[in-house]
């Protein structure tokens, strides 16, 4: 099968009213916020210290390295979130910001070629010998892959430039004529030398990535000798004693069967491994790729599409092993696990990824940011009790309100660029096809059998289930629309000019209609509120249901419902009442369900364990999105709730 392209973001448009209330964000608040917090002008906000490391770098001006081995990455994915935004909102004073950090960069970069702040200014004789732990490979693989959307936006070459010569020092150095067997302790640098490839044509880099894949994993293991050479230091204390399996360095990448370690690191993996299956024609890898995925969806992802069950060391655990308050669910790990899945549905056609896709979206990756765009979620549970979140304690790293920013600020940056990259995954385009996979108002243009086409999409999605799409371009021209038919919808209608469509073929999740220019295609979703339940396996959702409208998930908070919520039996056979509340969270469907809660008035002060009638109280609770959670005041939250029998 031919791979679908994602299309230039400047062909795309979205104004829609779920949305906006995010992707507006992007260039009113966060970049510049971001621009600030890169700056240190933030205040009450961790130091990033970024464009003084540059700064320093470049001999512009003195002083020491601060922040982390990686800190250069948060310059790298702020200017990919400008490239995303200026290829649909062009602003000539956010380029010339973004041309002047690129200039900076420039400098920074030695004769060389090697670029890492880290590295020049505080260890310049310890370049490559921490792979393991030194981040280099993974902040170049972003840099990269920032200069590379830069180039794509703009047209200007001279950050590609500056990353190709970096790339080529890299490819030298880990050469295998260099006899190299080095690989990245933190996967990245992978697929974004196969974008590098994509736009320059230049196979070595891909080449390379193909090395750092199949190196990985063999025997003995890389980092476990990196650790007894003369000039190894260790960075990060908590590493040491390390297990390969927390990098996917334990078994060779083609014998993985199960998702394991470090949750970010290995999903990342996995959309190279899926680029160089398709591009090499790689059966084998490719159906690891598959293997990996399907051990997630069906056994180590929860159902807001959040990864990493362990917060010791962000990691995968073991099967069906998903507890809902210590949880690590990193905002990263979504975004990675929605360009899998992205890479897996562009390569086989199928929308069940896509479905995957758009749970991650719609729920991890929107909890991970305030709706003021200020503040962000690095973890995210499906359960909090803010009192319990203590240092030092199992939910340690769970926060129960968003964090300004982060010394280690991967997430905040990760969510802009993927708010401005959105486009790229609601449509995909073939020769002869549009394929819609997000349902999301706004315009979208196409080439098609080598014209122009465009179709504007009208939703209230997915608050409403219908969806129209009008079609422009000449009435001669006939071509495909795939439009997604979601896992979620079991019944729904579609219509082409008014005429009801009987007999278009529906195959792995896309439905096939012809059109032709001027025509008005109108589809019906039905979208009912539900109850889940997990897998009787899973043992934190036993006797538990989750409540899910279209790809959101619904929580219960605080604010809406008083404290104690685990506390909470709802009936679910009562029916749900539904009810858009426009001034509710930027408007939204809020969800009014039935139940019980255990009343506490029959215990006394002193009591904490007696035998006791259970006293329950009748009650009605309201349910909000899970990605709003937070936005009003801080809470409890819960997603798994007990189910009254
Ligand atoms: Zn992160």
């Amino acid at each position: 099968m031919t791979k679908l392209r994602s299309l230039p973001l400047k062909q795309i448009t979205i104004d829609d009213s779920f949305w906006n209330k995010y992707t507006k964000l992007v260039p009113e608040v966060i970049i510049p916020y971001q621009w600030d917090i890169l700056n240190d002008k933030v205040e009450d906000a961790e130091p990033s210290h970024c464009i003084n490391n540059f700064e320093i770098a470049a001999k512009l001006k003195e002083g020491e390295f601060q922040g982390a081995v990686f800190q250069d990455t948060d310059v790298a994915k702020w200017l990919e979130a400008v490239a995303f935004s200026l290829a649909s909102r062009p602003d000539p004073e956010l380029e010339k910001s973004a041309d002047e950090v690129i200039k900076l960069i420039g400098k920074a970069q030695a004769e060389d070629g090697y670029l890492n702040t880290y590295f020049t200014i505080k260890e310049p004789a310890l370049r490559f010998t921490n792979l393991k732990e030194g981040h280099e490979l993974y902040t170049a693989g972003h840099l990269i892959e920032a200069a590379v959307a830069y180039y794509k936006t703009t047209g200007k070459d001279e950050f590609l430039k500056i990353m190709m010569r970096f790339a080529d020092l890299i490819c030298s150095v880990f050469s295998e004529e260099n006899n190299s067997k080095g690989y990245p302790g933190h996967q990245e640098i992978e697929l974004a030398l196969i974008k590098l490839y994509e736009v320059t044509g230049t196979k070595k880099y891909m080449e390379l990535a193909k090395a750092f894949i199949e190196r990985r994993g063999k025997a003995p293991n890389y980092f476990l000798e990196e650790e007894k050479t003369p000039l190894y230091k260790n960075i990060f204390p908590e590493l040491q004693d390390y297990l390969p399996i927390y990098s996917q360095s334990h078994i060779p990448a083609r014998e993985q069967t199960t998702a394991e370690g470090h949750a970010v690191r290995a999903v990342y993996m996995y959309c190279a491994m899926a680029d160089l299956a398709y591009e090499y024609g790689d059966q084998e890898l490719f159906q690891v790729c598959e293997k990996l995925w399907d051990n997630i969806v069906s056994r180590r992802m929860y159902i807001t599409g959040g990864i990493g069950s362990s917060g010791l060391l962000e990691r995968f655990t073991t099967d069906y092993d998903l507890p809902n308050n210590s949880n690590y669910a990193e905002t990263c790990a979504s975004i990675g696990l929605a360009l899998f899945g992205r890479r897996m549905a562009q390569i086989t056609h199928d929308g069940r990824y896509m479905d995957i896709v758009e749970t991650a979206l719609y729920n991890t990756v929107l909890s991970g940011i305030a709706m003021d765009g200020k503040s962000f979620f690095y973890v995210n549970p499906l359960e909090v009790w803010p009192d319990n979140c203590m240092p030092r304690t199992s939910k340690e790293h769970v926060k129960p309100v968003r964090q300004k920013w982060f010394g280690v600020a991967c997430c905040p940056p990760n969510i802009a660029r993927t708010l401005a990259s959105l486009g790229e995954y609601a449509y995909f385009t073939s020769e002869d096809s549009l394929w819609v996979n997000l349902f999301i108002s706004g315009t979208v243009k196409a080439n098609i059998k080598g014209k122009e086409i465009s179709v504007d999409v009208q939703t209230e999605f997915p608050h409403k289930g219908r969806v129209q799409l009008s079609i422009g371009g000449g009435s001669e021209l006939t071509f495909t629309l795939a439009v997604r038919i979601p896992g979620y919808v079991r019944e729904y209608s579609a219509s082409l000019d008014k005429a009801e469509i009987k007999d278009a073929e529906c195959q792995n999740g896309y439905l096939y209609i012809e059109v032709s220019g001027q025509s008005l295609l109108e589809l019906e979703f039905s979208l009912p509120v539900r109850f889940l339940h997990a897998n009787p396996l899973v043992r934190e959702d036993s006797g538990k249901v989750a409540i899910q409208k279209g790809p959101l998930i619904y929580c219960l908070e605080e604010a809406d419902n008083g404290g104690n919520l685990p506390a909470v039996y709802i009936d679910t056979k009562k029916p749900i009442k539904e009810e858009y509340i426009p001034e509710l969270l930027g408007g939204t469907t809020v969800l009014t369900v039935y139940g019980k809660k255990l009343s506490d008035s029959n215990w006394k002060e002193k009591e904490l364990y007696k035998e006791s009638e259970l006293i329950w109280e009748d009650k009605e609770f309201k349910a909000v999105p899970y990605c709003y959670w937070c936005n009003r005041k801080p809470g409890e939250m819960l997603v798994w709730i007990k189910e009254l029998l």
